[in-house]
């Protein structure tokens, strides 16, 4: 997959894209990642980007013309240019799984007051990172692509680490097919995990996950799933009525 960022700040990028995961797909060639500098697509000496609000307001917005003049460059026939904003659709794993089978993918970074409208027209979808307002869309760039990138296949070493997590198809159709009163579930969090000491200040592994009977760590796991999707995430069971 080639991703292509059109930012005004790509050494932001340097720290989360060089290391761990997203490194090592790079490294594998399973992603390319490019970091345009919007300034490139300017056309005066001081590489100017913004300009006033029509219709008066404070701050700057981004003007049309560098950031339409990139994608032209950037885009082909299989690219999908996708906005960061806070006003696009929140973003979802769901999302992360489509996005991780697409071949090139043009991310765009507002900053300021955000982008004049008319780049709308450019622009295939416009993704947000939750409800609230960052500085800019760098951010909301490096989670869409580390979310993406360890689901492209061959980046993860064992890739059955993303079947069973929090938000996954599977994970949902497991606690499916254990309660048939919770056929209206929408996606689900993961269970409770332990590692060694078995006795940590006290408190324990719970004793069935030392039992080494996988029938009974599965409904225990299950169970404990639904109660975490409870307690955090209401929304996930539909019709709750339990
Ligand atoms: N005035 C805008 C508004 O009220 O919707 C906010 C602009 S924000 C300060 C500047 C840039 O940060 C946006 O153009 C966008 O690219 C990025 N940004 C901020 N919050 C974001 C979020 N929750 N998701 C995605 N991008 C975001």
């Amino acid at each position: 997959m080639k991703i292509d960022i059109i930012t005004l700040f790509p050494e932001m990028f340097k720290g989360p894209f060089g290391e761990s995961i997203v490194k090592r797909a790079q490294e594998k060639s399973l992603a390319e990642i490019n970091l345009h500098n919007l300034r490139k697509w300017t056309t005066d000496k001081r590489g100017t980007v913004d300009d006033r609000p029509y219709g008066g307001g404070v701050g700057m917005v981004m003007m049309a013309e560098p950031i339409v003049k990139a994608i032209e460059e950037l885009k082909t026939k299989e690219s999908l240019v996708v906005l960061l904003s806070p006003r696009g659709k929140v973003w979802q794993q769901k999302k992360a799984k489509e996005y991780s089978q697409k071949k090139h993918l043009i991310l765009i970074c507002g900053r300021y007051e955000g982008i004049d409208e008319r780049v709308m027209n450019f622009i295939d979808e416009e993704i947000s990172i939750g409800d609230y307002v960052l500085t800019g869309g760098e951010i909301p760039a490096m989670v869409l692509v580390d979310s993406i990138v360890r689901l492209i296949p061959g980046v993860l070493e064992k890739p059955e680490a993303t079947q069973n997590e929090s938000f996954s198809d599977s994970l949902k159709l497991k606690i499916k097919n254990l309660s048939a009163d919770r056929q209206d579930l929408k996606l689900m969090l993961e269970y409770p995990q332990y590692t060694h000491p078995e006795d940590f200040r006290g408190l324990k592994v719970p004793k069935v996950l030392l039992s080494g009977n996988h029938a009974e760590i599965e409904k225990w796991r299950k169970q404990k799933a639904l109660e975490k999707t409870k307690e955090n995430r209401p929304d996930l069971l539909k019709n709750d009525n339990s």
